[in-house]
């Protein structure tokens, strides 16, 4: 495999936000597309154990690693067809870090990605769980998503429509590791005014109402400063960003289990007749809420969402962390809160 960037055995840590994650038997990262498919191809012939990983932001692997192949999705472009009448049909390699995706569309003034600015990771990673962030998810923009299906060997390109995106989840989460997302293909508008502003705190900031637009440029800047007063944006300085960003999705329950919360807990109706609710919320009022714990796995002191390596955190801190608030809260209002994470080689 040396042909391929096989990058000497080491630590999965050295490649997680949450920076924990034992050792690994093999890392390579094929540098294009055509080597990311053969390698995985032939890997999957081989028998051997693989685990595709982007840029690391959304998994916690155990402390026992993983015992086989990582291929590290490095793939980068970014292609661009634009027309008056369908706005720009970006294709995107699965290696091209989201960041760098976020600044071309400013630069370019494509709208509709600007509410998702500061979210670690990579293009390829967005699929999985469809990311989302102040009123979009990227499943809205997502024309089709190119894969491998390492079912069959064989490429295979999904419609938005068949990718069934759903929050934070797709088809892709729901069969881990069938699909090897290659590119991503995006259709924007054409423009520098955002799409309308739908987060309330959002449009607070930016001095606008719900449902009004603002420079793109702006939304961005603005949910940066949000997402930092959060601790949501990657900072090497600042321990409460050494996380997988929230470690529990939002609870999405029925009816009755929504009339039993207490009656100052958040509600959003959802189109199905269920009712989110907040798991920050839920967390903070069973005593969990920020800055809890006093080892090397801590709650954010900046939202209680997220679970934070202090420093020397191992994987088992974190799940014991996790287990101690997802116990909180189900002690408190009987409701089992759900990680958000893709959990590599534990569970809680
Ligand atoms: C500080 C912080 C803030 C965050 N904020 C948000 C937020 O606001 N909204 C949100 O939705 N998420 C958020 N996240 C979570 C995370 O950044 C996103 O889910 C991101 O898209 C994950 O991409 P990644 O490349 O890091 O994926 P990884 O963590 O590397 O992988 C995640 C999962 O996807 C799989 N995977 C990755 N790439 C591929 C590929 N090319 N093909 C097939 N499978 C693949 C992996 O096998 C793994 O199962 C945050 C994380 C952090 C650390």
């Amino acid at each position: 495999m040396t042909d391929l960037g096989t990058v000497p055995a080491e630590r999965l840590s050295a490649h997680t936000t949450l920076r924990v994650g034992g050792p690994v038997r093999r890392l390579v990262a094929p540098a294009t597309e055509a080597e990311l498919v053969e390698t995985v191809r032939r890997l999957d012939a081989a028998g051997e154990p693989v685990l595709i990983l982007g840029g690391g932001s959304n998994v916690l692997v155990s402390d026992d690693g993983f015992d086989g192949t990582v291929v590290k999705v490095v793939t980068r472009g970014i292609s661009s067809d634009v027309a008056a009448c369908s706005g720009a049909v970006l294709t995107v390699a699965a290696g091209e870090p989201w960041e760098s995706l976020m600044d071309h569309v400013l630069e370019h003034e494509y709208a509709g990605l600007e509410t998702l600015a500061g979210i670690p990771g990579l293009v390829g990673g967005t699929p999985i769980q469809n990311v989302g962030a102040y009123g979009t998810e990227v499943g809205q923009l997502i024309t089709t998503v190119r894969t491998l299906d390492r079912s069959t060997g064989q490429v295979r390109t999904f419609f938005a429509e068949e990718c069934q995106f759903g929050y934070r989840s797709s088809r892709f989460k729901f069969e881990p590791g069938r699909y090897v997302v290659l590119s991503v293909t995006f259709q924007l508008r054409l423009g520098s005014l955002s799409a309308p502003i739908r987060y309330p705190e959002l449009a607070r900031v930016l001095g606008v109402e719900v449902g009004a637009r603002a420079a793109a440029r702006d939304v961005a800047a603005a949910v940066l400063d949000l997402r930092r007063g959060k601790g949501m944006v990657l900072d090497d300085a600042d321990a409460d960003t050494w996380s997988a960003g929230s470690f529990f999705t939002n609870p999405v329950l029925d009816a009755d289990a929504a009339a039993a919360l207490p009656a100052d807990a958040p509600r959003f109706p959802q189109p199905d007749g269920r009712v989110k609710t907040s798991a920050a919320w839920l967390i903070d009022r069973a005593g969990y809420g920020k800055g809890y714990g006093d080892g090397p796995a801590q709650v954010s002191s900046k939202h209680s969402l997220a679970l934070t390596n202090r420093g020397d955190a191992t994987a088992a801190d974190l799940l014991d962390l996790a287990r101690r608030v997802r116990a909180g809260v189900q002690q408190s209002f009987g409701i089992t809160l759900v990680p958000e994470p893709v959990l590599v080689g534990c569970a809680l």
